[in-house]
């Protein structure tokens, strides 16, 4: 058994900032993940991370005003206010600890437009912001000497007397399942994009962190709201970044329209992410798309701007849609990227279990409601990564550990060892995998409705069933990829539960959840966040949360 005051789940940015919080703190503080930690997801964001800073003449409450418009008001106001508010110290932070923005011609940190915002407050490292912030506070928490589980697997949250109280783990490199206990643990685990076939995430985005929340009671809130990013390739759903719009980018229909005229006419191809991903997949319904998408024209910034700005997605575009955008519009259209609701979190981290917390985008607090913006979700993990931090630090100060010992894994190593046992025949995970996500993709894309998503949730229970039955082929300890494959699979599957859920409960169309059979936002009666939860004896319970609301009073969405 292992034991720390403080047991982060995930290395992300969430993790490693709330880690590197924590540490400072003084308190004893370990990390665990499933991968090396710069290999985590956070690795993957190009376009930039949010801040209204003062001495460009740019206001925090304009930040979170266009925040709270991007969420359809859906965001809880108190909370945007600090995600705002705290923006500016944040990156500044994030610069002093050593990150190396891209500068204007005067030297200054430069910033670009992005979506839904009147003002260019995007800060940004070219386009790889996030890996260029991940590498800087990897090296922070080796320098404060914060021990890290890299490739540990978290299989399970123990629970004792109500309270959170350590967490199980599985070590991969020899299949030893050990308990590591703690005072408070942070779950920073990411999110679910893999639920969804294709997706813009990394393989490794399979809601593990939702899922082990949800399996000990805390609820799921916003689950419904799913973000479709408006420019993927379709050959293998991979991001091209808003930095392309916020560049000044194009989006063109088969008749060679900028179609966003009609759907948006001030902000055009920079209107929130819901906007322009229905104004497409509109066009492309409608008969003027081109092979299922539109195209992204960004020729006219000349080939020396893509070069300095947009190198990656270029050979992106090159690599898997065989066009150089240097030279010829690219193909995209819209696909899952984010998810905007996740375990339901108060201003510091902390979910309606004591002892845990959560942060980044398993987390809600929740600041991007039904529809985030572009570039708030890196400022998010941070922001929220490090209040978990403070507050856990404060937690823990007045706690004793929990009275528990390595027995708290056995219920897990039963379960292994039955799925391990399991043979014959049987079939492997992966075309369960494969299922779920085109199910998900079908039924719970930019448009849904009441039919398409019953039809996603009678499907989600065969699924489940073969589930049950799957076999792990290989039998080994070592490195048994087979077997955490599997094992994320199930945290999918109770992802997806809590997805459909929340969908099929909110009658309106509002942000990303936008039904065809019920096309109006409805404050009246839906005003409110939606929470799905797992009951003691395996039911699921549905509740309602009001939305806080400071100083925004909800108005007709336009852009
Ligand atoms: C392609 C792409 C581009 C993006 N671009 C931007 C952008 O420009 N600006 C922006 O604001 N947002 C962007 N986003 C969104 C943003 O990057 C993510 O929401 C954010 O980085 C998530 O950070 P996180 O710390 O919450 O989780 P992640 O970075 O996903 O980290 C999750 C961690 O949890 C660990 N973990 C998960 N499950 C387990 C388990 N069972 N056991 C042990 N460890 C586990 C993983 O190993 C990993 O270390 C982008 C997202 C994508 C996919």
């Amino acid at each position: 058994m292992y034991e720390h005051d403080v047991l982060v789940i995930g290395a992300g940015l969430a993790g490693m900032r709330a880690a590197y919080t924590a540490s400072q703190n003084g308190v004893d503080v370990a990390v665990v993940s499933k991968v090396y930690p710069v290999r985590s997801h956070s690795n993957a964001a190009q376009g930039g991370i949010n801040a209204a800073m003062t001495d460009r003449g740019d206001a925090w409450e304009d930040h979170a005003f266009e925040t709270v418009k991007g969420s359809d008001y859906l965001a809880d106001q108190d909370a945007v206010e600090i995600l705002s508010s705290e923006a500016e110290h944040e990156v500044i932070s994030m610069e002093h600890m050593g990150v190396i923005f891209s500068r204007d011609e005067e030297g200054r940190l430069a910033t670009r437009a992005f979506g839904g915002q009147s003002q260019a407050r995007t800060f940004f490292v070219a386009d790889f912001t996030g890996q260029v912030l991940l590498h800087v506070l990897h090296e922070q928490i080796l320098r404060l000497g914060v021990r890290v589980y890299e490739e540990w697997f978290v299989l399970s949250l123990i629970m004792e007397e109500g309270e959170c109280a350590g967490a199980v783990v599985m070590e991969m490199k020899t299949g030893d399942i050990h308990v590591i206990r703690a005072k408070a643990v942070i779950i920073a685990a990411g999110g679910l994009g893999r639920a969804f076939e294709p997706s813009t995430n990394a393989l490794i985005c399979t809601g593990d962190g939702m899922a082990l929340a949800y399996q000990v009671g805390a609820p799921l809130m916003d689950m419904e709201m799913v973000q479709y990013h408006p420019t993927t390739l379709k050959s293998n759903g991979a991001l091209l970044s808003e930095a392309a719009r916020g560049e000044g980018a194009y989006l063109l229909n088969s008749e060679g329209q900028r179609f966003m005229e009609r759907y948006a006419p001030n902000m055009m191809e920079l209107a929130s992410r819901d906007v322009v991903s229905r104004a497409e997949q509109t066009e492309i319904n409608e008969g003027r798309g081109v092979d299922g998408c539109v195209l992204l024209d960004v020729r006219h910034l000349g080939e020396k701007v893509i070069d300095e700005k947009l190198s990656q997605i270029r050979q992106l575009g090159i690599d898997f849609a065989g066009a150089d955008m240097a030279h010829e519009p690219v193909p995209i259209r819209p696909g899952m990227h984010y998810q905007m609701g996740g375990i339901k979190t108060d201003v510091d981290g902390l979910t309606n279990v004591p002892g845990l917390y959560a942060a980044g985008e398993t987390a809600c607090v929740s600041v991007h409601g039904g529809n985030r913006l572009g570039a708030n979700s890196l400022l998010d993990t941070l922001v929220f990564g490090r209040r978990s931090g403070e507050h856990a630090v404060d937690f823990v100060k007045s706690k004793k550990h929990a009275n528990i010992d390595d027995s708290a894994a056995d219920p897990d190593r039963e379960q292994i060892r039955a799925m391990l046992a399991r043979d014959g025949g049987g079939e492997l995970f992966g075309a369960v995998r494969r299922e779920l996500g085109e199910t998900m993709n079908n039924h719970l894309a930019v448009y849904r409705d009441e039919e398409g998503m019953r039809t996603a949730f009678e499907k989600l229970s065969e699924l489940r069933a073969r589930y049950e039955k799957v076999v792990v082929h290989d039998k080994g300890k070592v490195f048994n990829t087979n077997l955490i494959f599997t094992l994320e699979l199930g945290f999918m599957l109770d992802c997806a539960e809590a997805i459909i859920l929340g969908a099929l409960e909110r009658k309106e169309s509002r942000g990303a959840h936008t039904r065809t059979d019920m096309p109006d936002r409805d404050d009246e009666n839906w005003l409110k966040h939606i929470l799905i939860s797992r009951t003691e004896d395996g039911e699921t319970a549905v509740d309602f949360l009001p939305v806080k609301i400071t100083q925004w009073q909800p108005q007709v969405r336009s852009y």
